[in-house]
C-alpha cells in the first residue's frame, strides 16, 4: 500500500473547543460602529437581534470556546470530516505537490454551514427563542439553518435571493422538507422588500436585500431572531472545528501544509479552516502561507475598498470595516459561481491588512475548469464555490511541476455541487463568459458608502 487517501479521525477525536483567533493577533480589529452614533456598539445593540451566548463570543478574546454537548451530539452526525489526499489530481497534473482537501460536503446541507448553523440554532433555542429568519443566497445557508432549527425545535424562515430561487428549486424543497419556509426575496413581506420591488419590480435581489428582510423580521418580533451563515467573528470561530480537526488529520501522518488554499465570500470556511494553522503560524511553530481565492466579478479582497459600510443594502445593520464593494453592489448575473457577498468578513479583512494572508481573484471559466477537473479525477462534483480555491491550487501545482517542488497543498473542499448542477450544464454547454467588474461599475458601487469621518480607527 502507498501513501493513504484518506485521513480519518474517530468520533472521540472530534475537537471539543473553538479556537478563537482574536487572542492572537498583533492588534484587534477595529470596532463595529452604531450607524447613528458612529461609537463603538455594546452588547445592548445586538440583543434585538442575537442572544447573548452569540453576542459574547462575537467580542470575546478568550484563546477558546468550549463546544456545548448537545452541539457536539449533532456534530457527531457527520464530524470529524474526512482529510483527502487529491491522488487522481495530482497525477492528472502531473505534478510533484501533495494536494490535500479537507470535505465539508457529508453534511445535512452538503456544506460547511451546519458547522455554524448548528451552535446557532442551539443557544438562541436555549434563550427561549422561537424562530430564526435569515437570508439565503445559493441556499447552502437557508438549508443549513433549517435543519439545525429542526434539531432544537425552532422554526425557521429564509428569504433567498430571487435569482437564485428561481433558478434552483430543489434547494426550496429541502428547505421545506427540514421544516423552514421560505421566501423569494425582494419580498412584498417587508418594508425593505417592498421598497426594492417599488423601485425595481423584477429585482433580482442580492444577499444585501435579502438580510435587510430577515433583519427587519426579527428585530419587530421579540421571540424572533436573526442568523447570519459568514461574516460575523461568532460564525468564524465555530468553523474553526475544520482546522482543528485537519492539523489533527496531519499529525497522523507527519505532514504540515505549505500552502492552504480557500475561497472566500464571507470568509468562513476560509477562516475556519486557515485560523487554527495560522495560530501555529504566529505562534512561530508552522512556516505556511495562507491564500484566499474570490470571484474576479465580485473580487472583495482584492479591489474592494477597505472601510466603513453596512452588512445589507437597506443600512439596517451596524457599521463594519471590512473590504467592501459597496452595500449596493450586485454581482452581474452573467456570474454562476457564488460568493456573491459585497463585503469580506472584518476579521479576514483584518488580517489581510495585517499581510497575514494573500488574495487572488479567478475568472469563472478557469474555476469550471478545475471543478469537471476534479470530478473527472477525484469523483466528487464540487459546488462552484471552492472551484475557486481549486482553480488555484491547479495553477499552483502546475507552478510546482515547473520547479519540481514537492509543495504540501491544502484546500478546503467546503461543499458539493449536487444541487448546482445546473452552472455546470451552462459550463458545459458553453453558456459561461468570463466578467471582470469594471473600475466604473466598481467607483458607482463604491461611491455609496457611508461617511464615517477619519478619526475613527
Ligand atoms: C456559503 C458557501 C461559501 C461562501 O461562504 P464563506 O463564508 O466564504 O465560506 C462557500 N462555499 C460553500 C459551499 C458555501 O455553501
Amino acid at each position: 500500500m502507498g501513501e493513504p487517501s484518506k485521513i480519518l479521525l474517530d468520533e472521540a477525536e472530534l475537537p471539543r473547543r473553538w479556537y478563537n483567533i482574536m487572542a492572537d493577533l498583533p492588534s484587534p480589529p477595529p470596532p463595529v460602529l452604531h450607524p447613528g452614533t458612529l461609537q463603538p456598539i455594546g452588547p445592548d445593540d445586538l440583543t434585538p437581534l442575537f442572544p447573548m451566548d452569540l453576542i459574547r463570543q462575537e467580542v470575546t478574546t478568550e484563546r477558546y470556546v468550549d463546544i456545548p454537548e448537545e452541539v457536539l451530539d449533532v456534530y457527531r452526525l457527520w464530524r470529524p470530516s474526512p482529510l483527502h489526499r487529491a491522488h487522481r489530481l495530482e497525477k492528472a497534473l502531473g505534478t510533484p505537490a501533495k494536494i490535500f482537501y479537507k470535505y465539508e460536503g457529508g453534511s445535512p446541507a452538503g456544506s460547511h454551514k451546519p458547522n455554524t448553523a448548528v451552535p446557532q440554532a442551539y443557544y438562541n433555542a436555549r434563550a427561549g427563542i422561537r424562530r430564526l429568519t435569515t437570508e439565503t443566497g445559493a441556499g447552502q445557508w437557508g438549508t443549513a439553518l433549517a435543519f439545525a432549527c429542526s434539531q432544537y425545535g425552532l422554526d425557521c424562515e429564509v428569504w433567498q435571493v430571487r435569482a437564485s430561487y428561481d433558478q434552483k428549486p430543489y434547494r426550496k424543497i429541502m428547505i421545506e422538507t427540514f421544516g423552514g419556509v421560505i421566501h423569494p426575496s425582494p419580498s412584498e413581506l417587508t418594508g425593505a422588500g417592498r421598497a426594492v420591488l417599488a423601485e425595481q419590480p423584477d429585482s433580482p435581489g442580492s444577499l444585501g436585500i435579502a438580510i435587510s428582510e430577515a433583519v427587519e423580521v426579527a428585530a419587530g418580533n421579540p421571540d424572533t431572531n436573526y442568523a447570519l451563515g459568514s461574516v460575523l467573528n461568532h460564525v468564524l470561530l465555530h468553523q474553526t472545528v475544520i482546522g482543528e480537526e485537519a492539523i489533527a488529520q496531519f499529525g497522523k501522518v507527519g505532514m504540515t501544509p505549505d500552502l492552504i488554499i480557500g475561497c472566500t465570500g464571507g470568509g468562513s470556511n476560509f477562516g475556519g479552516l486557515a485560523f487554527p494553522f495560522l495560530r501555529e503560524k504566529l505562534a512561530g511553530r508552522l512556516d505556511v502561507t495562507i491564500r484566499a481565492v474570490e470571484p474576479a466579478s465580485c473580487p472583495s479582497l482584492t479591489r474592494g475598498v477597505y472601510a466603513y459600510d453596512f452588512g445589507d443594502t437597506a443600512g439596517m445593520t451596524p457599521l463594519m470595516k471590512m473590504h467592501t464593494l459597496g452595500h449596493d453592489f450586485i454581482p452581474d448575473p452573467i456570474h454562476a459561481g457564488g460568493l456573491r457577498y459585497h463585503g469580506m468578513s472584518p476579521l479576514i479583512s483584518h488580517i489581510y491588512e495585517l499581510g497575514l494572508i494573500e488574495a487572488v481573484a479567478k475568472s469563472q471559466r478557469e474555476c469550471f475548469e478545475a471543478g469537471v477537473r476534479f470530478a473527472r479525477t477525484e469523483g466528487i462534483v464540487p459546488a462552484p464555490e471552492p472551484t475557486h480555491a481549486l482553480a488555484a491550487c491547479v495553477e499552483e501545482a502546475l507552478r510546482c511541476r515547473e520547479t519540481g517542488e514537492e509543495k504540501v497543498i491544502l484546500t478546503a473542499l467546503c461543499g458539493h455541487g449536487h444541487l448546482d448542477l445546473a452552472a455546470y450544464g451552462a459550463y458545459l454547454a458553453g453558456d459561461l463568459d468570463d466578467h471582470e467588474l469594471s473600475e466604473a461599475q466598481l467607483a458607482t458601487s463604491v461611491s455609496g458608502l457611508p461617511a464615517v469621518p477619519d478619526g475613527r480607527p
